[in-house]
């Protein structure tokens, strides 16, 4: 792999830059590995990179049915925060965060990690309070985050309209190191360093069925063949509750189109990340000027990945009552993505009801933010049989004894 740095730039803009290398290699699936996991997406293709660095288990396949970082990893609003009410979720969420302020250097790739700063408007009493709530939380959890009055919400963002026609903004749940990174290059910078390290990363490879024996995973059949394993690991986001049915348990999951969208370029007018969980709408303003503009999921399941037309409406709704002077702006494009949303709004690390089967699914709405320390988890929870600490709280039989870990208000319209 070549090194990417000003001096590589500079021995390659010689060469007229033709010198290149592909990024990762286009591998061709061999008949058996230790490790598949099921997904390129961002934590499927952590998962194999953490097993490789952190476990020096590098026979490994990542099989995806399409291109990788094609599923909600390149779909997302790339909203990074840690601003989490429960200790499991702050702690796993805080990690990642953290991972995400070296990334960049770990993988040698340019995520575009910028922790610009990130607000949750409360707009209403008992937001306020909850936030607030959240604030003493992660204190204790050692995240930092401050709650800020209406002034300090106007400094940091002049063009909001603090009155409201509806709702006034009381003040803002704010993490100063939150923020986004490019969803794209999370994928890429991954798939290039595990490529390096010798996983194999196989594209337009979907899996369509799971055996067994004797109540363990012994491989997968594929569009591509069938490959044998030792332990699979289902990273599949909307897709989990398929790919759980091919391997024979079922998921508390429930598949819902999410969307987003974004406007045409303008001239830097916001510098953080706002979020208006009351009106319903988010909002940032990418490297290129446009605003990138998250929505909300659908109220019923599906696989659309386009998502209804009227969430367009409502979310321009609330984003031009709290900011008025986008309101002529034009919207340039606007896709879905299948999100698997958990009863509790937390996600699902664990073993499962298979033996040498794994499954990493329930980001919902908000696991961008968590790709590397949730490819951390994973990947310690498939190298050991057993999930270290920062996944011990997410097994998927937490629904079936009772142990909640309730992150609807952090994660209500999450991102
Ligand atoms: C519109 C939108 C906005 C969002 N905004 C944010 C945000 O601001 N911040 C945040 O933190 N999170 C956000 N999210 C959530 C975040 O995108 C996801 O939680 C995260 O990307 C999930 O990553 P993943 O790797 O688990 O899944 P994915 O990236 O979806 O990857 C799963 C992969 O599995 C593949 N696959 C499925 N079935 C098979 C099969 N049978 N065989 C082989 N491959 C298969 C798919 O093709 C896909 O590439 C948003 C999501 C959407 C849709």
């Amino acid at each position: 792999m070549n090194r990417y740095s000003v001096f590589a730039l500079a021995r390659a803009a010689l060469d007229r830059h033709q010198g290149w290398g592909r990024a990762w290699r286009d591998a061709a699936p061999k008949t058996r590995y230790d490790v598949v996991i099921v997904g390129a997406g961002g934590h499927g293709l952590a998962t194999a990179h953490y097993l490789a660095r952190n476990h020096g288990i590098t026979n490994v396949a990542v099989l995806e049915k399409g291109w990788l970082g094609g599923g909600n990893t390149g779909r997302n609003t790339t909203i990074i925060r840690s601003n989490y009410l429960q200790d499991a979720s702050a702690a796993i969420y805080e990690k990642s965060r953290s991972l995400y302020e070296t990334l960049s250097q770990d993988l040698n790739y340019n995520v575009m990690f910028s922790p610009r700063g990130l607000l949750m408007l409360a707009q209403t009493e008992h937001e306020m309070k909850a936030y607030r709530r959240t604030v003493h939380a992660n204190l204790l959890q050692g995240v930092q985050t401050e709650w800020i009055g209406p002034q300090r919400v106007k400094d940091l963002v002049p063009m909001i309209r603090i009155e409201g026609p509806r709702y006034p903004v009381l003040g803002a749940l704010y993490q100063p190191r939150g923020g986004t990174a490019r969803h794209d290059a999370v994928a890429w910078g991954y798939a290039r360093a595990c490529s390096a390290m010798g996983v194999d990363i196989i594209q337009n490879c979907e899996v369509t069925g799971i055996d067994q024996r004797d109540g363990r995973v012994t491989g997968v059949r594929t569009t591509r063949g069938d490959i044998g394993c030792d332990r699979l690991g289902l990273v599949v986001a909307g897709h989990s509750g398929v790919l759980a049915g091919m391997a024979g348990f079922r998921l508390p999951i429930e598949s819902v189109a999410l969307q987003a969208l974004v406007s045409e370029p303008v001239k830097p007018m916001l510098d953080v990340v706002v979020m208006a969980n009351t009106v319903h709408g988010y909002i940032s303003q990418s490297d290129k000027g446009e605003l990138v503009i998250g929505g909300g999921s659908d109220g019923f399941n599906n696989y659309t990945q386009r998502g209804s037309f009227h969430h367009i409406e409502e979310t321009l709704r609330a984003l031009i009552e709290t900011f008025p002077a986008i309101s002529r702006m034009k919207m340039l494009r606007q896709w879905g993505g299948i999100v698997d949303m958990t009863g509790d709004r937390s996600p699902i690390i664990s073993t499962t009801p298979l033996g040498g089967c794994f499954v990493n699914c329930g980001w919902g709405t908000g696991g961008f933010k968590a790709i590397p320390g949730s490819g951390w988890a994973m990947a310690d929870l498939m190298a050991r049989g057993t999930p270290g600490p920062l996944a011990a709280d997410f097994s998927m039989f937490r629904f079936r004894e009772g142990r909640f870990i309730d992150e609807s208000v952090a994660a209500g319209v999450a991102h």
